[in-house]
């Protein structure tokens, strides 16, 4: 790793949300010549989308250090560190007044696109002096015109919100869905304010088992109690157990821990209905309606879908750029094993920076959401230590660099190696089988394995 090179040239970070906007700070704040570009109009245009939403996670978690610290020195306080904020409220409370900062905002370029990031003069190929060159980043701006830059280092922080992934259960669009696409939405629709015209008094299906699907299902009762013509289908590809719903009071995050109480208590009260096991395979359009199939054949017609089945990284801007990805979740390699929701869901990881975030291209460093590539887990607090750490590096700090610092709050529902006897999260009671003590009991079993440990380390 060598992080001198060129220190005249900018670093260039891609994104200003939450993570890249915390770059710009720790950036600025070390005095570390830098240019964000952000695609959207304005800060955050990922957030803005979904600023309905409430975090569930209080503002204490929200607000990177640096950024904070920069933000105090002109008298702005922290809302009430304990409240969850909604989307729009960070946008309006925190990051807006971050982009304004004299030291930060003439360095932001909105409406600015990034479409490629390549070595100057090289393709991914050649070797040879390499390092020594710099990054040439290509911008598309907002008018269609392209402009060049040259970066000493970049930090690609441009989340996955772009790149939703299909509701084929397969991995890749159903057959249809793509013609289907005007009954169709990703992610999570204002269904109870913006949108409420579109879903009100309708037939929707929910395909997706996460917290976005979960939020909408929701709002959708929300708006059924107002419209009761409205009727909600809740469409997972496995059957729910308790694991879907997550760690209930056990969640050190309350709001994400009612969650999923109260998706399931909406299932009980007959709100919603589920289609499970249902594994979407087909979509066709008829005159006024749309009808989903899964594999075996079964067919459910809506009048809307919500695709909320998580989101995927996108690379096509970094074609030139050497990358080495866990092979699954397209994350940084190395950030796999400590992600990977087939063994994990706990939503802690180890600390991590600028060691574990080291590509094989020199000084280019994938930050924030887009750093767990397809893992659901990510929390702004990992981000913005990821670009404490990074930044404090690339400013030659390496002590501060390595000496990486997180706790973050568990899901409550915490698998994987270990985590019985030592995490003390069995994630309450179980709800699903009658011969576990816990949660945790309860997905070990259903995993086939004897339990998780806990009575026998006498915590149940
Ligand atoms: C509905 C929802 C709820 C969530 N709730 C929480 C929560 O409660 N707590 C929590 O800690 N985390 C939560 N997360 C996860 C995560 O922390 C957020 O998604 C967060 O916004 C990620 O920040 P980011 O800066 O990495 O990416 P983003 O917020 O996605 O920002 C990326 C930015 O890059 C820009 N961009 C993209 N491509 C380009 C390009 N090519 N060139 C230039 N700019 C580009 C985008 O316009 C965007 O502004 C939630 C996520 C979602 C989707």
């Amino acid at each position: 790793m060598n992080f001198s090179v060129q220190p005249e040239l900018p670093v260039a970070v891609i994104g200003a949300g939450p993570v890249g906007l915390a770059a710009a700070a720790h950036l600025a704040e070390r005095g570390v010549p830098f240019v964000v570009f952000e695609a959207g109009a304005g800060v955050a245009a990922a957030v803005r989308q979904w600023g309905h939403v409430t975090f569930f996670s209080p503002w204490r978690f929200n607000v990177d250090s640096a950024a904070g610290r920069l933000l105090e020195q002109t008298g702005w306080t922290m809302p009430d560190q304990d409240r969850d904020p909604t989307g729009q409220e960070l946008i309006d409370n925190y990051l807006s007044p971050l982009a304004a900062l004299p030291g930060i905002a003439p360095h932001i370029r909105y409406g600015a696109r990034v479409a490629a990031v390549t070595r100057q003069g090289m393709d991914r190929v050649p070797s040879k002096g390499r390092e020594q060159r710099p990054f040439e980043v290509s911008v598309e701006l907002a008018d269609g015109r392209h402009e060049r830059m040259l970066a000493r280092a970049v930090i690609d922080a441009s989340g996955t919100w772009s790149a939703p992934n299909p509701a084929g259960a397969n991995g890749i669009p159903a057959l249809g869905e793509k013609e289907s696409s005007s009954r169709i939405s990703t992610g999570i629709p204002d269904v109870y304010g913006n949108e409420r015209k579109r879903y009100a008094g309708k037939r929707v299906m929910v395909i997706g088992s996460g917290h976005s699907a979960m939020d909408s299902i929701l709002n959708l009762v929300r708006l059924k109690k107002e419209e009761p013509a409205t009727e909600i289908i809740w469409a997972m590809r496995s059957r729910p157990t308790d694991k879907t719903f997550g760690g209930g009071a056990d969640d050190q995050l309350a709001n994400r821990g009612a969650l999923g109480g109260r998706a399931k208590a909406a299932i009980s009260a007959g709100n919603v209905s589920v289609e499970a096991p249902f594994r979407a395979q087909g979509f066709s359009l008829t005159k006024d309606s749309v009808e989903i199939s899964d594999e075996t054949g079964r067919k459910v017609i809506a009048d809307e879908v919500i695709v909320a089945t998580g989101f995927r990284p996108d690379f096509s801007m970094l074609s030139e750029i050497r990358l080495d990805l866990h092979p699954w979740l397209e994350c940084t390699r190395t950030l796999g094993p400590l992600i990977d929701p087939n063994e994990h869901s706990c939503g802690d990881v180890p600390p991590h920076g600028v060691k574990e975030l080291t590509q094989p291209e020199n000084n280019f460093f994938i930050v924030g959401m887009k750093s767990y590539g397809r893992a659901p887990t990510f929390l702004m607090a990992t981000g913005y230590e990821q670009v404490r750490s990074v930044v404090a590096a690339l400013a030659g700090d390496m002590e501060a660099a390595l000496d990486t610092k997180l706790v973050l709050p568990q899901t409550g529902v915490c698998e994987g190696p270990g985590r019985g006897e030592e995490g003390g999260c069995c994630g309450g009671p179980a709800l699903s089988r009658a011969d576990a003590c816990c949660t945790a009991d309860a997905i070990a079993k259903d995993a086939g394995k004897s339990g998780c440990g806990c009575a026998a380390a006498g915590r149940c």
